[in-house]
């Protein structure tokens, strides 16, 4: 039995925010949904990342929990849509695309950024002594791939925010990316 998700929890895939009735998605996947950073799932229909063509439950077969939006969902405005090609995520096409990332280093200080190149930024944490934050084993404590810059600043902000105002959400999300890391075998 799986938890039933109803219309008045965000329809993002892995976002359990609850939203007013008239709504079908919270506040800042609304906004990442006008600006064609979510669509929808063909296969569930609930909402994803643009960049993917199913969202990560379908694409693992993971089984997907209930979701019945609570109002019609009006058509996505085509111009702002990010195109989707399946070469993206067999990784054989050069993308625009940004990693918007957490860090925390020894002394338990988090630390917000965006890049391009997570392995070379990492690198640049650990090797750069000119840097205040170099030599500081950085470990790497929540990824998330957006699709423009514009998006990723927004993105950063929003996390630095969260930081400041809300340290146990930032917790959560930590724990969470982690599960998701080890359910896809990347970390033990
Ligand atoms: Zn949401
Ligand atoms: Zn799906």
């Amino acid at each position: 039995m799986f938890r039933r998700k109803r219309g008045n929890i965000c329809g993002l895939w892995d976002c359990n925010k609850r939203i007013p009735d008239d709504s079908f998605l919270c506040d800042a996947h609304y906004e990442a949904w006008v600006s064609g950073i979510i669509d929808r799932c063909p296969k569930c229909g609930r909402f994803k990342e643009v960049m993917y063509r199913l969202c990560l439950d379908c694409y693992v077969g993971r089984p997907v929990a209930q979701w019945e939006p609570s109002v019609m969902i009006p058509t996505q405005k085509k111009d702002y849509r990010v195109e989707y090609s399946d070469a993206w995520i067999d990784g054989y096409m050069e993308l625009e695309r940004f990693f918007v990332y957490i860090v925390e280093f020894d002394e338990g200080n988090f630390h917000v950024g965006h890049t391009k190149d997570m392995r070379k930024r990492l690198s640049e944490y650990r090797d750069d002594k000119t840097s205040p934050s170099s030599g500081r084993n950085p470990k790497l404590q929540y990824l998330q791939l957006i699709a423009t810059e514009k998006a990723a600043e927004l993105r950063e902000a929003e996390l630095k925010r969260l930081i400041e105002s809300n340290p146990d959400q930032i917790r959560l999300m930590i724990s969470e990316f982690h599960r998701h890391m080890r359910e896809f075998g990347l970390e033990e």
